[in-house]
């Protein structure tokens, strides 16, 4: 590779929102076989909205709302940020927080008025013995339309469930589409459940999805497809990514995202638009084409 024909590659990526943060890195993205895009904020805009609001009997909205608000409050999650906004919209005041726990990858767990708060997973639920058999059926339906479905108890007892849903981004589709007619395979990793990832996985054209994955393991999903022999480009913006970004062959931050993605990428794409990992790609490609 000449350093001429790298400099004229690296400046004409630049010019199309695509940072290559060295040479070596646009000399190895041409080999890329599979792309591996993280869910939300990767090929959703990141930004969800409080749609559904269910409770048990004898609850009142305002009433639930103001505990799911308040154990919510402290925490640094999209999803928490989107459900304290949908409350506040609803002119509703949040009570008191006097103790907050993060549970990543499962929720969070708050005391709000002297009451143990949980919010989060199915998984979460279980492994606290909390009855939601009546509830399972309502929360399927609404993360087979792509949503993400939350459940919440009050001392140890089931009170309601919220949702919320983040929209896949315009150029989704189109992006993924020109990914597999380079002959590239495409797969979203996401740390939300099965049924709402396929659902997304869906909208977007994407067939192969790994949901359920912990913070910590989307690094170990890119290094079992790598020593399968992949060649493997990782897409991601959150905290959570970081880790599979720097372990991919190459790792790509969206430029909206998080800091902390960007310093583990190799590639930064200052556009969201998932169109610009085809065309790294591409510019890849001809820039090895010239030096051959
Ligand atoms: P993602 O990869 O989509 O960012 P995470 O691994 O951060 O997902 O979270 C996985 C799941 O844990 C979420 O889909 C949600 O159900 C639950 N969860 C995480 N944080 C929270 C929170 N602050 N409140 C409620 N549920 C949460
Ligand atoms: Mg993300």
């Amino acid at each position: 590779a000449t350093p001429t024909s790298i400099m004229a590659g690296s400046g004409r990526a630049a010019e199309f929102g695509i940072l290559f943060k060295g040479g070596e890195h646009l000399e190895t993205t041409h080999h890329i076989d599979t792309v591996v895009v993280d869910k939300t904020g990767t090929v959703t805009y990141g930004k969800p909205k409080l749609t559904d609001v269910l409770m048990e009997e004898g609850m009142k909205e305002s009433d639930f709302l103001a505990y799911i608000g308040a154990a919510e409050r402290q925490s640094e999650h999209p999803l928490a940020e989107a459900i304290v906004d949908g409350i506040k919209e609803r002119g509703i005041t949040l009570l008191e927080v006097t103790s907050f726990e993060a549970i990543p990858g499962y929720g969070v767990k708050a005391v709000v008025n002297e009451q143990e708060v949980l919010v989060g997973t199915k998984k979460l639920m279980n492994q606290n013995n909390i009855n939601i058999a009546a509830i399972l059926k309502r929360m399927e339906e609404l993360e087979g339309q792509g949503k993400t479905a939350m459940l919440a108890s009050i001392n140890g007892k089931f009170v309601g469930m919220i949702a919320v849903a983040d929209t896949i981004k315009e150029s989704s589709l189109q992006a993924i589409k020109r990914l597999k007619e380079m002959n590239i395979d495409v797969m979203m990793i996401t740390g939300d459940n099965q049924l709402t990832a396929t659902a997304i996985g869906k909208q977007a054209g994407i067939d192969q999805v790994i949901a359920e994955v912990l913070p910590e393991g989307k690094a170990a999903e890119i290094k079992k497809l790598q020593s399968s022999g992949k060649k493997v480009a990782m897409v991601g913006d959150g905290i959570n990514d970081a880790p599979a970004l720097a372990v991919a062959d190459i790792g790509m931050a969206i430029g909206t995202g998080t800091d902390v993605a960007m310093e583990a990428a190799d590639i930064t794409l200052i556009r969201g638009d998932l169109n610009s990992i085809a065309d790294a790609i591409i510019m890849s490609r001809k820039t090895m084409r010239n030096i051959k």
